[in-house]
């Protein structure tokens, strides 16, 4: 006997993940008859036309595609979008010279920019607006339990609102409570780094280029936004975070000019800072019969490569692709929470992110571990990678998100 659900599908966390998942969902011609329920505990507000945002992401390419596919990025206001041009990395242990810097540029693989650099709250409020119409629910409130069935899970909000669904999506981020509800353990490394966000004004214009510099510490980045300032993630022990964190503005801006090496000059504090310590997380098991993890609730990984949300953005288009490509099979709507399903997806996002996880925590672990890698073998390597142009251009496609086994929406704009 069939049970009916009051929804198809129930998304826990409308962040830029969930809610990116949702209008990708509801823009599916294949999955047009889904009833889509979305959980968020902090519906935002819109955010300021102008202003500083602290915590801002790099976009790549591909996620600009899944954005659009969702219907998120033409909402987006040009002037919010901080597209940049180059990339430029260098070593502590040198002065930047721009001839022996490790250079990335957009022209180089005929693209129009490398990526964005776009802030989150914009980012969320624009993949929510996108979601607006009968087709998406939304509930205000948080996720307290989920209890997965052989016909239904059913699922209860904080504000006692209690309904069920067909299939459950976890994208409640890092400490995801949907995680916790049906048991699933992800395994979580601390680095013993924190993240210090601020804003800059520089002395020297930004040239639409991201700069980095990796100190013995971790990597000091400077992202360039359109009116000219720069955002700082400022990556370091959580001891000498603590004491930036503690300086006066004079005192920190003068601070991340030396760690930046002067490479813009002089630099001005136009913010506060946050803090946000850093851990390897993911799970082993993406999915259970009706429930299934994407984006920080199923791995969170090192910011130096700019690549959090992006994952996360993928795992969103590729669960959908897997959804609508099974219904195209002729399976039933109910088919869809299935196991044999979502092992698609799991297996396919699994070793994408498990080969992400891997490369960046290598990276971290070759550059800002002194006892590690000594100065020459950091600064040879970046010399040598300069030098390769393959190595290079592969390194650049994985960035822009066009490497790997990409969803169909990636590979082509729309
Ligand atoms: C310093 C720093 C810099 C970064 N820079 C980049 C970058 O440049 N590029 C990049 O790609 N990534 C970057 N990241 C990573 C990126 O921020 C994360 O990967 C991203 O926020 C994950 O998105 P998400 O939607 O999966 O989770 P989250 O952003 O954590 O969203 C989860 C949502 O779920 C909601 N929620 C949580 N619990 C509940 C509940 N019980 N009930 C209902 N709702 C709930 C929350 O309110 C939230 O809206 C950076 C991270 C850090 C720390």
């Amino acid at each position: 006997m069939k049970v009916q659900s009051d929804f198809d599908v129930a998304i826990c966390g409308g962040g830029m993940v969930g809610a990116t998942l949702a209008g990708l969902l509801r823009n599916e011609p294949a999955l047009s008859e889904l009833r889509i329920a979305l959980i968020e505990a902090q519906l935002p507000t819109q955010p300021p036309a102008s202003g500083v945002e602290l915590r801002v992401s790099a976009i790549s390419r591909a996620s600009e595609r899944i954005l659009n596919r969702a219907g998120a990025w033409p909402l987006l206001p040009a002037a919010q979008r901080s597209a940049y041009q180059h990339m430029r990395v260098w070593d502590a242990h040198t002065q930047f010279d721009p001839d022996t810097a490790l250079s990335f540029s957009a022209s180089a693989l005929g693209e129009p920019n490398l990526g964005y650099i776009i802030a989150n709250n914009w980012l969320q409020w624009v993949a929510l607006d996108a979601t607006r119409d009968e087709r998406v629910t939304c509930f205000a409130s948080q996720l307290n339990q989920i209890e997965l069935s052989d016909d239904s899970a059913a699922i209860g909000l904080q504000d006692g609102r209690r309904f069920t669904a067909r299939l459950v999506i976890g994208a409640d981020g890092a400490a995801s409570r949907s995680r916790a509800c049906v048991g699933i353990q992800a395994r979580i490394r601390p680095y013993q780094q924190t993240a210090l966000v601020t804003q800059v004004r520089t002395e020297r214009s930004h040239q639409f280029t991201a700069w980095q510099r990796f100190m013995p510490q971790g990597p000091i980045a400077f992202l360039p936004l359109n009116d000219g300032d720069c955002s700082i993630v400022w990556t370091t022990t959580p001891d000498h975070a603590k004491q930036l964190s503690a300086m006066d503005a004079s005192a920190l801006a003068h601070a991340i000019s030396v760690a930046s090496d002067y490479v813009l000059g002089e630099v001005a504090l136009v913010a506060n800072t946050a803090t946000f310590p850093l851990q390897w997380a993911q799970v082993d098991e993406y999915c259970r019969h009706r429930f299934v993890l994407v984006g920080d609730a199923a791995h969170s990984i090192h910011p130096l490569a700019g690549q959090g949300v992006n994952l996360g953005l993928m795992d969103a288009a590729s669960l959908v692709q897997v959804l609508a490509e099974a219904r195209q099979a002729g399976a039933a709507l109910e088919s869809l929470s299935e196991l044999a399903v979502l092992r698609r997806y799991e297996r396919w996002r699994k070793t994408e992110n498990t080969l992400a996880l891997g490369l960046v925590d290598s990276l971290n672990a070759l550059f800002s571990n002194e006892r590690i890698t000594s100065g020459w073998v950091r600064r040879g390597g970046l010399a040598a990678v300069q030098q390769l142009p393959f190595i290079k251009r592969s390194l650049m496609l994985r960035a822009l998100g066009l490497a790997g086994e990409v969803p169909t929406i990636v590979r082509h704009l729309g």
